[in-house]
């Protein structure tokens, strides 16, 4: 198990083990790697600093448009080339039922959307020894939520991100009604209202909910929220480029 393909596939587990994030039992092999691979020794230094704003971030205190600190670039490019990363501890998070959800993905997704506040856009620049096959530009918006059932409350703006399959809405709510099921859809400019997946209300509790929809960014116009009866719960107006 030596060779190319373990070096890269353990040079994409360095976030999440900068984040002390790796599952204990992968650390082992992982370590054993950077004893031999200076490539990989020299990436962790680097993300090392990052990880920890990372984890320290607080999503209210990240600065606004108007004075954007020197280091928030770097940190948006790192934030953004971890995006694979982040698909990937997705996948890990949901496979364990939702554990560990709030601690990687809301600040990750404050960082991102940061650098939109700010004005940034960025792509995948940095050059790199084993390019990736092909490093896409992504710009990720953190938009204001409109709720319009009494009981549902935003716990912020939602975070909408670009693919090239199509659009992923993110957002963090408390209300919904225990065990209704809530239907999300994108509209798009032809008048088409697509679905975005379902999610099922658990009251009073804070629900983060990632709906996806096979509607480019470019053709999406609005983003919403349905209860059982079609009624609209929240509407998220997309603004066109
Ligand atoms: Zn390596």
């Amino acid at each position: 198990m030596s060779g190319a393909g373990t070096h890269r596939e353990l040079r994409e587990q360095l976030g999440v083990y900068a984040l002390g994030l790796l599952p204990p039992e992968e650390v082992p092999r992982l370590r054993a790697h950077l004893d031999g691979c200076p490539e990989c020794r020299a990436e962790l230094a680097e993300l090392a600093p990052l990880a920890a704003d990372l984890r320290l971030v607080d999503p209210d205190r990240l600065p606004g448009p108007a004075a954007p600190p020197r280091a928030l670039g770097e940190r948006v490019l790192t934030a953004v080339r971890e995006e694979s990363l982040l698909r990937e501890h997705r996948e890990r998070r949901l496979a364990r039922r939702g554990l560990r959800r709030a601690v990687l993905v809301p600040a990750a997704a404050a960082v991102l959307a940061a650098g939109v506040a700010s004005g940034v856009t960025y792509g995948l620049t940095r050059p790199d020894p084993a390019p990736p096959a092909a490093a896409p530009a992504v710009l990720v918006e953190r938009l204001p939520l409109t709720v319009v059932a009494a009981d549902v409350r935003a716990a912020g703006p939602a975070v909408v991100v670009p693919h090239t399959w199509g659009v992923e809405v993110t957002f963090a709510a408390t209300g919904f009604a225990p065990g209704r099921t809530y239907r999300a859809l994108v509209r798009t400019v032809d008048g088409a209202a697509l679905p975005a997946g379902e999610f099922l209300g658990v009251g009073a509790r804070e629900l983060t909910c990632d709906m996806q929809a096979a509607v480019l960014r470019a053709d999406a116009v609005a983003f919403e929220v349905v209860d059982e009866a079609g009624g609209t719960v929240l509407t998220l107006p997309l603004p066109r480029a």
